[in-house]
């Protein structure tokens, strides 16, 4: 049977009068005005300046200007990869290079592919999303210069390390599945080179979430930066989250319920496309967390002095003992989140909770995928879920 992602999916009918699940409530002129205008601009600011979107969006080691770096400076290093967003699920708490002066949003997903062929590191590149609907899997998908270099490859492997896992209907643009476009990609370009495809995680994207120990505040939330657009969204701040739930209901009598019901669509999605990626990429696709050799190699590609600081652990300018553990821990984290869907089957997939003392091993263990952690599944009920920023 072919497959349908979620979202599109038949609904059972809404308990509403109308049976209706995706129409607006009749409004006057008025109102639907009103309704609109709320639609662009919702209640709250733009989110805070994104440090990756000041670069352009893909570029290349070999195209880089004489004296800057791909990665640049700690900060935006931070902003692409090292950034810990508070993670209740993982006990983690928000770790940022930039505190106390400032905070990433850490939203962004960042790509740095690199092709090792023979020997060689003949390509590397970096990319970002180039808008809402056009995420960066894509922009590095659609990129003449890796084409080029993986056409003219035999064998090897394309490592891509993303600071977000792939989406799967399951961001804001929910016709997406950045998912399956790697899948696609990996099977039109790399599979008939004999190329491998590496994919190495920084940070999962919402699996881990559970609609039960959210708040309905926070599903609103969610959902409603799908329905409604991007201003609605609080970044984690528990007055504008009440000030975004206002302005829902003010959309109509339905809204809220209609913004809760999308969130747990999304979610469900990213728990689907968690398992598709871990159990059903196609030959030579492989996905894993990040490990100590992989802040190796990141880190060569920033600047000359947080490579320095990186080296010398008395250096806590930005790279503290605390949030090197907090960084490690959140591989571990991700690690095993990663396992464990690689041990259940789509069906049975429901959120995970993992208890950081009992689960977590060293990150770079997790990589070949061998041990079966579904039995260590354990509690943090006792986390707070209100206190994360989504
Ligand atoms: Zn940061
Ligand atoms: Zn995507």
């Amino acid at each position: 049977m072919a497959y349908i992602p979620p979202h599109l999916r038949a609904k059972p009918p809404s308990p509403a009068a109308d049976g209706s699940t995706s129409t607006p409530p009749r409004s006057s002129l008025a109102s639907l005005l009103d309704q609109q205008a709320r639609t662009r601009h919702g209640p709250c600011a733009p989110a805070p300046t994104q440090m990756s979107l000041r670069r352009e969006c893909r570029c290349t080691l070999g195209g880089l200007p004489p004296a800057s770096s791909l990665l640049g400076t700690a900060d935006e290093l931070c902003d692409a990869f090292f950034h810990v967003r508070a993670t209740p699920e993982a006990g983690l708490p928000l770790s940022c290079v930039r505190q106390p002066a400032g905070e990433c949003e850490g939203r962004n997903t960042v790509i740095v592919a690199a092709l090792h062929a023979a020997g060689d590191t003949p390509f590397v590149a970096r990319y970002h999303n180039e808008g809402r609907e056009y995420h960066a899997e894509r922009v590095m998908i659609e990129h003449a210069g890796l084409l080029a270099a993986v056409r003219a490859a035999r064998g090897g492997c394309l490592r891509v390390h993303i600071s977000l896992q792939p989406c799967h209907h399951s961001s804001a643009s929910r016709d997406i599945s950045c998912t399956r476009a790697l899948f696609a990609f990996h099977e039109r370009e790399l599979l008939p080179r004999g190329v491998a495809l590496e994919l190495v995680v920084a940070y999962p994207y919402r699996s881990h979430w559970d609609a039960e120990h959210m708040t309905r505040a926070e599903l609103i939330e969610l959902g409603a930066r799908t329905l409604f657009g991007p201003r609605y969204h609080s970044n984690g701040n528990a007055t504008d989250r009440e000030a975004v739930v206002a302005a829902v209901e003010r959309i109509g009598p339905d809204a809220a319920d209609r913004a809760v019901e999308a969130a747990r669509q999304l979610m469900e999605s990213a728990r689907e496309g968690t398992a598709l990626l871990c159990r059903g990429a196609p030959h030579l696709f492989s996905v894993r967390a990040m490990g100590p050799e992989d802040w190796e190699w990141l880190v060569s590609l920033a600047d000359g002095e947080v490579q320095a600081a990186w080296r010398d652990v008395a250096d806590e300018r930005w790279f503290t003992p605390e949030r090197r553990k907090i960084r490690f821990a959140a591989d571990a984290w991700t690690a095993a989140l990663l396992d464990l869907y690689r041990c259940q089957s789509v069906e049975d997939q429901e959120p995970m909770e993992f208890n950081q003392e009992k689960d977590s091993k060293p990150a770079g263990e997790a990589r070949d995928g061998a041990e079966c952690v579904c039995a260590s599944v354990s509690s943090n009920k006792g986390a707070s879920l209100r206190a994360g920023s989504r």
